[in-house]
């Protein structure tokens, strides 16, 4: 079946919708004028003839009629009949038959004849002095139609213009409301054909609902071509990061089988090997577990978890690694605090933290660990006397595989504080850093009352 467009559907519905109320208002006059025209006339009649009979007067041996309604008077024809002497005066429409309506006194009478239909009234009147005379109205009942014909007649002409001129307005006003909706439909199939994600609909500023649609799109282009960038980086990122490794353990391979080696030479070269194999190993878990949290089936075991226990665990586990750089490591924890949380998850935050304050500590320098309840909820700082982050990286450094200085990095790969952000914020809490380069750096994080 052929799909017939919106804006002509509109039009047309409203079209008929018009046209059918204009009819029923036309059926509405014409009923109701037609019967109130009847009434008036009848009215009319009788009232014109009941005033010429109270008027007639006999003056000077002859009947005086009121002078003021003469013979004919609002559409009413007046006609006497003397019965004292037989004459008859006044006037008659030329096509009425006089003879054929008999005198009735007070009785309204019709009379059709052709297509003309007469009312005819009587009243038969005593004057005083003389005698007795008849009094008879006429008047053309369909005469009285004309006003109502007339407006009949306008309703015909103007109501074909009128829906015209709607129709057609209201058609383009349609069509213009409508044409954005296809620059919307060409764009939309433009960037899910194409590759071209930066194509905008770009209608500009409007405030109805097809602008504000057409700028919701936008806002989702917009978004959907950085998640696209986004995804793009990380897939670049997360090769690159798995092709030094990578290199490194096929070069020792090589380096193991060409030629004889001692055993010194091989278990130097499967050390390396396992050294890159565990780094690509803990890489993929961080990239499995970062993929499932954006896809949001990485569940979390939530228990009632010690969260001072974990963070002593985890600063225990930090003085081997602090002791190569002679750093001091310092723990103020608060007992027992506890938190509903991902144990594993909570130890993978606490240790990405504490190891940066080491692996960006100054050699010799110290590292403090802190843990307590304040008024805002459960707060926890690492702090390092270290090199410390520029400004202009500090917001960045959330972001997946950014890492403000490479070169500086020995062991990282840029994933441990988007990993530590997302575990903070599954938890409802957060973290924040505070830094200054070359005096050292101040992470912190909080989980509120109400998440513990
Ligand atoms: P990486 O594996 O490189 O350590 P992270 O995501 O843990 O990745 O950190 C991102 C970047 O933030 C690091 O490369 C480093 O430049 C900076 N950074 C993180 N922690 C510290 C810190 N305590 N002191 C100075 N810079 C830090």
């Amino acid at each position: 079946m052929k799909i017939i467009p919106i804006k002509i559907r509109v039009t047309l519905w409203y079209t008929l919708l018009m046209l059918a109320i204009l009819a029923i208002c036309l059926v509405f006059v014409i009923l109701t004028g037609r019967s109130a025209v009847v009434s008036t006339t009848e009215n009319t009649v009788k009232s014109v003839v009941n005033e010429a009979a109270a008027e007639l007067e006999y003056d000077n041996g002859s009947l005086v009629p009121e002078d003021d309604l003469g013979y004919y008077y609002k559409s009413v024809y007046l006609y006497y009949t003397d019965l004292t002497s037989g004459e008859s005066f006044g006037k008659l429409p030329q096509a009425f038959e006089d003879s054929a309506v008999s005198f009735k006194d007070a009785e309204l009478q019709e009379l059709t004849s052709g297509q003309t239909t007469w009312l005819v009234y009587d009243s038969l009147v005593t004057v005083f002095g003389y005698g007795q005379v008849q009094v008879r109205g006429v008047s053309d009942r369909e005469g009285s139609y004309t006003a109502l014909s007339v407006l009949v007649k306008l309703f015909i002409i103007f109501v074909p213009i009128l829906v015209f001129i709607t129709a057609v307005g209201g058609f383009f006003i349609t069509a213009g409301a409508f044409r954005p909706v296809k620059r919307i439909t060409a764009t939309a199939k433009s960037i899910s054909g194409g590759k071209d994600l930066s194509r905008r609909i770009n209608l500009g500023k409007g405030r109805d609902e097809i602008f504000t649609l057409a700028n919701t799109f936008d806002t989702m282009f917009d978004r959907l071509e950085l998640a696209f960038q986004n995804e793009k980086q990380f897939t670049a990122d997360a090769s690159h990061e798995l092709r030094t490794p990578t290199t490194v353990i096929i070069s020792q391979c090589e380096y193991a089988l060409e030629g004889e080696r001692d055993k010194a030479e091989l278990s130097a070269a499967l050390e390396s090997i396992q050294k890159q194999a565990k780094k690509m190993s803990a890489l993929i878990s961080q990239l499995l577990t970062l993929s499932r949290a954006d896809r949001g089936n990485e569940k979390l075991s939530f228990e009632l978890v010690n969260l001072s226990e974990l963070f002593e665990m985890v600063s225990e586990e930090l003085y081997d690694l602090a002791a190569e750089k002679n750093i001091t490591v310092s723990a103020e924890f608060e007992p027992d605090l506890l938190l509903r949380g991902d144990q594993t998850m909570l130890i993978r935050m606490l240790m990405n933290l504490s190891e940066n304050a080491v692996k960006y500590g100054r050699d010799g320098g110290s590292v403090r660990l802190t843990l307590k309840r304040e008024q805002a909820g459960i707060v926890g700082h690492v702090i390092d006397d270290g090199i410390g982050i520029d400004a202009q990286h500090l917001p960045k450094i959330w972001e997946r595989f950014y890492q403000a200085d490479p070169s500086r990095s020995v062991s990282g790969n840029g994933l441990g504080l988007s990993m530590v952000k997302w575990i903070a914020e599954a938890h409802g809490g957060s973290v924040s850093v505070k830094s200054e380069p070359g005096k050292g750096s101040d992470f912190s994080f909080i989980f509120p009352s109400g998440t513990e």
